[in-house]
Order: C-alpha cells, then structure tokens, then sequence
C-alpha cells in the first residue's frame, strides 16, 4: 500500500516535470517566434532626482506583447531568453530601439539599458555597442547600462575588464538590485560605478523594519563616502520618498514618480522628427 503510495506519488511528480518541461519548451519557441515578428515594445519608467524633483533619466523596460499569451512579463521570459540565447538578438534590440528613441528626445536626460549577464560575455560586445552609438547618433554620456551582481560573479575578470571598456567610451554604469546579491562590498570595491539602484524590496519594508531602514540609511552612506549617488527602486508611497530626501537619497524611480510607460504617453519626450540626412549631406538646402 505504502510503495503504491510512493509509486503513484513519483508518477504524479514525472507527470509535473514533463509539463513544466514542455511549458518552457512551447515558451521558448514562442520567443524565438516573437523576436522575428517584432512582438516587442519598450516603456520607460522615468528616474528623478529627490531634492528637486527634477527628471534625471529614464529606465527602458522590456514589454512582450504576445497574441497568444497576452502581456508576459519579463520574469517570465527574460530567465529563459538568458538560458537560451535568445537574451541576445533580444538585447540587441532593446539596446538599438531605446538608443535611438532618445536620440530623438528633446531633453538630453539618461537613458538607463538593462544588460544580461550573457550580452556583457560576447566577445564583440563593446564593439557592437561602439555601433549602435554611432548608428543612433546618441551621446554615449547620456546611456546609462544598469547590470546586476550576478553579471560579474561567472567570469569576474573578464567581466570587469569588458566593464572597463564600457566606460572608456563614455557610457556610464549603474548597479542594480543591489543589496541583495551575495557579495555587494565586494562588487563595489572592484569596479568603479556611476549609480548603485537600491533594490526595491528595501523600500517596500523601510517604513514598518527598523532593519530595512538601517541598511538604508548605511548604503546611503556608503554611497556618498565612495562618492556613488544613489537611487531608490519601487518607490511608491510619499513617506518613503519624504524618507529618501531626509537621508539624502540622490535619485528615486517608482510608482509615485511614475509608472513605466510607452514613449507617447510621457509628456515632455514628445519625440523629434530625426534628420533623414545629417547637416553636411543636406547641402544647406532645408532650413532648420
Ligand atoms: P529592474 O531592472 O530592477 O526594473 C525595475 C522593475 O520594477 C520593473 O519591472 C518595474 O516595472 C518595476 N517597478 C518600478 N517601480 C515600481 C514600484 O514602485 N513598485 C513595484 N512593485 N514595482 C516597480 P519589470 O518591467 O517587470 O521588469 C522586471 C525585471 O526584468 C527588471 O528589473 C529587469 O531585471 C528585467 N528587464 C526588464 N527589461 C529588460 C531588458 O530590456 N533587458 C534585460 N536584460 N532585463 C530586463
Ligand atoms: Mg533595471
Ligand atoms: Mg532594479
Ligand atoms: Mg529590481
């Protein structure tokens, strides 16, 4: 009876995995599919600075707008473009698309880029970047490339090195989520970075645990003694915020301050009409 039990209950587990397998097998093919017919969108969540309100930036966010499966979010298929490849015509996509959205912008505000970990390993990858600035036109003083810890634990040299080349072209480097890697002192310490994202679950607990706020308040101070500004994720509440200016938080990006959005519903980056030709080529001919 009890060995039935276990045999029926083994089945029922097999049962599961060869679902869950097929599920991510069908998703994965979904993907592929979604990348050559242009299912893609981006949104922008805007970034402002705390002591003025002033907007600072805006970070690119990734939407998949599947005909079959409706709006997936990119939990769910950003793991498995990264451990199929996919997460790489993917990223190069983003990285063109919102390059050259706010090439068009009329502010010359950041534009922040999600990288994955398997994008910064190519090889080419800054050559490839090298190409897309040039491409789009945009300053690469305003491209902002957010990476998390988990990016630089597989080949920590390599990485750092390739991190390095990033900057020598002007592009500035942010890392996010932090706070809850595994070596976040350590990361800091071997790189210098341009921005620290505090991760969002801080902020969802910095009012009720006294240890959230403490964490807090000790990153902001590690950033401002590193001479790294700091900006607050998932910012939704105005006590928070009132908390994040009192310590002297430099940026925040969250729900209160706005959420992430197509382009044409953000007022104030009404997109220019991009030259078709630059100035010289235009021979003078068409007035500004
Ligand atoms: P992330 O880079 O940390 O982006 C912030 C996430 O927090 C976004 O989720 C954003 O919509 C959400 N968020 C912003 N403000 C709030 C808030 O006040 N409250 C709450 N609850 N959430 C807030 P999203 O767009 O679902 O993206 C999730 C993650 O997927 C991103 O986390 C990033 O790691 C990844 N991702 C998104 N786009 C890309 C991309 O183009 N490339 C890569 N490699 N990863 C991407
Ligand atoms: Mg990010
Ligand atoms: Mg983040
Ligand atoms: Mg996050």
């Amino acid at each position: 009876r009890a060995k039935a039990t276990i045999g029926q209950t083994t089945a029922y587990y097999e049962a599961r995995m060869d679902e869950q397998v097929r599920q991510r097998r069908a998703l994965t093919k979904d993907l592929w599919t979604a990348i050559a017919q242009d299912q893609f969108r981006l949104h922008y969540q805007v970034q402002k600075a705390v002591a003025t309100g002033e907007v600072t930036g805006y970070e690119a966010l990734l939407r998949w707008q599947s005909p079959e499966r409706g709006n997936v979010p990119p939990a769910d298929f950003i793991p498995l473009a990264e451990s199929c490849g996919a997460i790489l015509p993917l990223g190069d996509w983003v990285l063109r698309a919102a390059c050259r959205e706010a090439a068009g912008w009329p502010s010359a505000c950041k534009i922040a880029v999600n990288l994955s970990p398997l994008q910064l390993s190519q090889p080419d990858f800054v050559a490839r970047l090298a190409a897309i600035l040039t491409e789009t036109g945009l300053s690469p003083q305003r491209l902002e490339l957010e990476i998390t810890e988990s990016t630089i634990i597989a080949d920590r040299e390599r990485a750092l090195a390739t991190l390095r080349d990033i900057k020598a072209l002007g592009v500035t480097v942010a890392i996010d989520d932090f706070g809850t890697g595994y070596s976040s002192l350590e990361t800091l310490r071997s790189f210098p970075f341009d921005k620290i994202k505090l991760d969002r679950s801080f902020m969802t607990e910095v009012e009720t645990s006294p240890q959230a706020k403490a964490i807090v308040r000790a990153i902001l101070a590690l950033g401002r003694s590193l001479d790294v500004p700091v900006l607050a994720e998932g910012v939704e509440t105005a006590d928070q915020l009132d908390l994040l200016a009192r310590e002297g938080c430099d940026e925040a990006q969250g729900y209160l301050l706005g959420r992430p959005q197509p382009v044409g519903a953000i007022a104030g980056l009404k997109r220019m009409v991009a030259p078709a030709l630059a100035p010289e080529e235009r021979g003078g001919l068409v007035a500004d």
